[in-house]
């Protein structure tokens, strides 16, 4: 485990510095980039022309209908994913010669950027918008659309850029699933077809990894718990594989997907939550808590997070969405979300949450989270939390207190410097209900006099104070760094994988 780790650490230095637009973004013009380059070699069967005058007409009418959509409907669209929208469909629609076939791309690009802005419900996006606009083209006699992405000459850049984007947002569980059940599927209802030409024909020159790495992976149209997404993967995977025909509509990985989504929408947590803000509190250096009123009663289990719509003018490339804890408990009418604000330079979304004024409406959708209190109130807990890492244990911890559940927790947090523990007062209340709190200071800067602990959480600090640790359960909450490191130091400690929840917060 150790040594993929070490080979992982300078690919995730890599992915951090990137956001998910921008990998997918760069990444899907590095791959129309070796196909333009394919071209003038002549081993494509497109010329070089073809590939960046379709890739100019597809990102130009998603960017324009993008724009218009913004002047008409106030809907808050971004560039980039505008211009995701025309990439992904210049990789599948066969490169343009005719006049036509741009007449195509263009309606393409257009239907795309509509379905994600028009086809919703409850503020959440239905359908995958290249998907969706290849079906409908598809009804309106545009025929089966090529996927010629699916080369054995782009296989590596392809591969190499899949995984990529699966590793970044953690979905291999999500992706294998389709994978294998997609291959198994065409197995079974192709007939003549040996292991070998399977893998050639579906595998290396087929779809389903650019489908399943770029497309299926998809965060708004994904269901919100593992194990829905495992079927999700599952279900869109045999779909891949199967052939059918149902009224006018025959079996395409479009189709597929759209069909995909669908289930996902079903099985989604969909009532949406709006929420008046109320006031944000400082609760430690550059973090802030958000407060609001939900305009009903909802129920949420402590530890689980919602996806924040943030409606907002010049959105930048992140957008307007986001997944925050729910910082409160069960227990409070308020509901809070607690994020870090950084003073430097925050994207849009975290400058709209600021600017917030009182009585102002944000939504909240999908609700979803595994990272919450085990059923059995006599098992031993310890929490370990890294900076902001802290929001779910803040909900828990007060929705122990608030319900008088006494358990022995032990809650390790840590900071870089004493002005970075938020919720401490809180956490010192809940030693009435058996809380045990150790504050950690890992940067170089400890105040004399400090009486918690200082440095990287160590073996040594949780013996000492967690002696019985073997049979405890770990929930460790924080960056991700942080997360596989400790998870580390728990596997040395003995402590078995099965004794440990992970929950980390990626976009820092
Ligand atoms: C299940 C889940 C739960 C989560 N819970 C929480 C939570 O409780 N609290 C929380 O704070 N986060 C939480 N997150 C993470 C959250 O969704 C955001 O990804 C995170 O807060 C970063 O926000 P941001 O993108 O607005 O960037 P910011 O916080 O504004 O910035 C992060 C970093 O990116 C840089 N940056 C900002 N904008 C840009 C830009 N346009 N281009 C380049 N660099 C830029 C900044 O300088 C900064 O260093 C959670 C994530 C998940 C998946």
């Amino acid at each position: 485990l150790k040594v993929v780790d070490n080979i992982l650490k300078p690919v995730d230095r890599f992915l951090n510095s990137l956001t998910m637009y921008e990998l997918v973004m760069w990444g899907l013009v590095s791959v129309l980039g070796v196909a333009a380059l394919e071209s003038l070699m002549g081993l494509t069967g497109y010329t070089a022309l073809s590939i960046v005058t379709s890739s100019s007409v597809l990102v130009g009418a998603a960017v324009a209908a993008g724009w218009i959509l913004w002047r008409l409907f106030g809907v808050a669209s971004t560039r980039d994913s505008a211009i995701i929208s025309g990439l992904i469909l210049t990789l599948i629609m066969k490169p343009a010669t005719t006049a036509m076939d741009y007449a195509w791309m263009a309606l393409a690009a257009i239907i795309a950027m509509s379905s994600k802005y028009l086809v919703v419900i409850r503020d959440k996006q239905l359908f995958n918008p290249a998907a969706f606009a290849l079906v409908v083209l598809g009804l309106a006699g545009y025929g089966a659309s090529f996927w010629w992405v699916g080369s054995q000459s782009l296989l590596p850049v392809v591969l190499v850029l899949g995984l990529l984007v699966v590793h970044k947002i953690r979905r291999f569980h999500l992706f294998l699933p389709f994978l294998a059940t997609g291959l198994i599927t065409t197995f079974i209802t192709r007939q003549g077809l040996t292991p070998a030409s399977l893998i050639s024909q579906t595998l290396i020159s087929g779809p389903l990894l650019f489908m399943g790495t770029i497309m299926l992976v998809e965060p708004s149209t994904t269901p919100p718990t593992r194990t829905l997404r495992i079927a999700y993967g599952a279900l869109v995977g045999v779909l891949t594989g199967l052939v059918f025909t149902v009224g006018p509509f025959y079996s395409t990985p479009e189709l597929a997907l759209i069909i995909g989504n669908i289930f996902a929408f079903a099985v989604n947590f969909k009532q949406r939550v709006r929420l008046h803000f109320r006031e944000s509190q400082p609760v430690a250096a550059d973090v802030y808590d958000f407060v609001f009123t939900p305009d009903r009663p909802f129920k949420f289990r402590p530890g689980q997070y919602l996806e924040w719509t943030l409606s907002h003018s010049h959105a930048d490339s992140r957008g307007n969405r986001r997944y925050f804890t729910i910082a409160s408990s069960p227990t409070e009418d308020v509901v809070r979300i607690g994020s870090r604000i950084d003073p430097q330079r925050s994207s849009s979304f975290k400058r709209a949450l600021t600017a917030l004024t009182p009585g102002a409406t944000i939504s909240a959708t999908s609700l979803a989270g595994d990272f919450t209190l085990p059923s059995d109130p006599t098992g031993k807990l310890v929490f370990i939390a890294g900076g902001i890492g802290i929001t779910p244990f803040r909900s828990i911890i007060k929705y122990l207190i608030d319900s008088h559940d006494h358990r022995d927790v032990t809650l390790f947090y840590t900071a870089q410097a004493a002005d970075g523990f938020a919720y401490w007062q809180l956490f010192n209340d809940a030693t009435a209900v058996g809380l045990k709190p150790h504050y950690v200071i890992t940067g170089p800067n400890v105040p004399p006099g400090w009486q918690g602990l200082t440095g990287f959480l160590s073996a040594d600090h949780i013996t000492a104070n967690v002696p019985d640790y073997k049979n405890a359960t770990f929930f460790i909450s924080g960056p991700n760094a942080m997360v596989v490191s400790y998870k580390h130091l728990l596997s040395d400690l003995g402590v078995p994988s099965g004794h440990v929840k992970t929950d980390y917060f990626p976009g820092y």
